[in-house]
């Protein structure tokens, strides 16, 4: 039976993806892409030809039933994003929904990722986390700041290097200054670092630095005891 496949694809290095994933790949009867420039620069780099088409947050509401009426008829379909796991902080859901639905097999497979190294190498509490992916930019964005601070629990956001600051900032203010964080950049690429320390000693630290590249930050649900203990400094570009 035709099936919906999931597969993420490298955050950065290349050689992040799974000898299943490629095969899954090479065997699907076409591949949905978020851009499909992207994506073909990876299949070309595994030598992959495939049949793309686009399934982007522009277009997917469109197109899910479109799709799912493919799988249904015998098709068997590859979703990837342009990088990481598709469905987080990506399209994706709504397809997997809208398959579900119809009682057709949807299965994703373990792979790339950005939050799982963040969190894991933060070192900060990840027996429980609460990933809350992109902060809303304007309304509900103090709302959803107070609600994160009074988890309790270790909080994931993606962010842009743009934004940064300004998160780190508001970080400081709604979830105290002594509150440890963690700032993953470029992970799996050249210029890969994770910075760590208070709340305050974050925002302090990218504040002096013009930020470049993709960033994931880990807030822990405590205050940080000494900031000598936790501090690993790293340098920015
Ligand atoms: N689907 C992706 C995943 O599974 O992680 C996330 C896609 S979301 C549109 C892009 C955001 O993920 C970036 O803005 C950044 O917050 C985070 N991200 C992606 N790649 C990263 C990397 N190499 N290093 C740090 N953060 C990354």
């Amino acid at each position: 039976m035709a099936k919906l496949t999931l597969v993420p694809t490298p955050i950065g290095n290349l050689e992040d993806i799974t000898l299943r994933s490629l095969r899954i790949l090479r065997e699907a009867d076409f591949i949905l892409a978020e851009d499909t420039r992207t994506t073909g620069f990876l299949l070309k780099h595994y030598e992959i030809s495939k049949p793309l088409h686009s399934h982007h947050a522009h277009n997917e509401h469109k197109t899910v039933e479109f799709i799912a009426d493919k799988i249904a008829a015998g098709a068997n379909v590859a979703l990837v994003s342009d990088a990481g796991t598709p469905g987080i902080s990506d399209p994706g859901f709504l397809l997997v929904r809208e398959c579900v639905k119809r009682g057709i097999e949807v299965e994703c497979l373990p792979g790339p990722t950005a939050f799982v190294p963040a969190l894991v190498q933060s070192g900060l509490p990840c027996d429980q986390f609460y990933f809350a992916g992109f902060l809303p930019q304007k309304k509900g964005r103090k709302t959803r700041l107070e609600h994160l601070a009074s988890l309790g629990k270790t909080v994931i956001l993606y962010e842009s290097p743009f934004r940064l600051v300004k998160a780190l900032e508001e970080i400081a203010q709604y979830f105290g200054a002594t509150r440890s964080v963690s700032v993953s950049r470029e992970l799996t690429k050249l210029h890969e670092e994770t910075f760590r320390g208070t709340a305050e000693e974050v925002h302090q630290h990218f504040s002096s630095k013009t930020v470049k590249g993709e960033i994931v930050i880990i807030i822990g649900p405590d205050a940080v005891e000494s900031s000598d203990d936790v501090s690993d400094d790293n340098e920015v570009d």
